[in-house]
């Protein structure tokens, strides 16, 4: 399938890059290895250099925002986001986005509106099956995906050119896309299946 969305998975000059100042950046990593495409780790504004796409891992939203900013790092990557792929899993899903109704550190790149730890306390963490249908659609595969949360937000709701890519059987929710930018309210990385990754790079190619 040399034309399609794919394709991008086997071009040796791709390279992306995973926000690495806390949280799960390390799982991010090695499921890009299993994809083939060169990695690195940005801690810095000079590792945004030459990286065609960018991943914000799941973590503590405000201890990464707060060192994003400690780190200078707030310009360069709203910069970066402007004209490159981004991608928030959880934690980095709240760090991409313009309202999560209190204050703290956010790049405000999306146009949704999220809520932190959105599933209480006993049931902060699930996982379940969604029918993402442009994933299934992209990928050519049928089976659903199936979604790790952990005490995960809500992509309360979406704005502008932003729309929903995949909802709770509720309605609520759990990943949306804006153009190149991509927000998932849960952990792709944490699974053995790379269908988001790939659907991820496509975006960045
Ligand atoms: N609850 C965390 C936050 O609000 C996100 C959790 C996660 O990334 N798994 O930042």
């Amino acid at each position: 399938m040399d034309d399609g969305p794919w394709s991008a998975i086997l071009d040796p000059t791709m390279k992306i890059g995973v926000l690495a100042l806390q949280g799960d950046f390390a799982e991010h990593i090695s499921m890009l290895k299993r994809l083939g495409v060169e990695t690195a780790e940005v801690r810095l504004p000079e590792h945004l250099k030459n990286l065609d796409g960018l991943i914000l891992p799941g973590g503590e939203s405000t201890t990464i925002g707060k060192l994003a900013m400690a780190y200078q790092l707030m310009k360069p990557l709203q910069e970066f986001g402007r004209d490159h792929a981004v991608w928030g899993t959880c934690a980095g899903a709240i760090f991409l986005s313009k309202d999560v109704s209190r204050d703290q550190p956010l790049l405000g790149l999306m146009d949704i509106t999220v809520q932190r730890n959105a599933f209480g306390r006993q049931v902060d963490s699930f996982e379940t099956d969604l029918e993402i249908e442009e994933l299934m659609k992209a990928s050519g595969t049928e089976h659903p995906y199936h979604a790790v949360f952990i005490r995960a937000p809500i992509i309360e709701s979406v704005q502008g050119k932003a729309r929903p890519l995949a909802t709770l059987e509720d309605g609520r929710i759990v990943a949306a896309q804006e153009g190149h930018l991509l927000a998932t309210s849960f952990h792709p990385e944490l699974t053995n299946d790379t269908r988001f990754h790939e659907y991820f790079i496509s975006l960045a190619s």
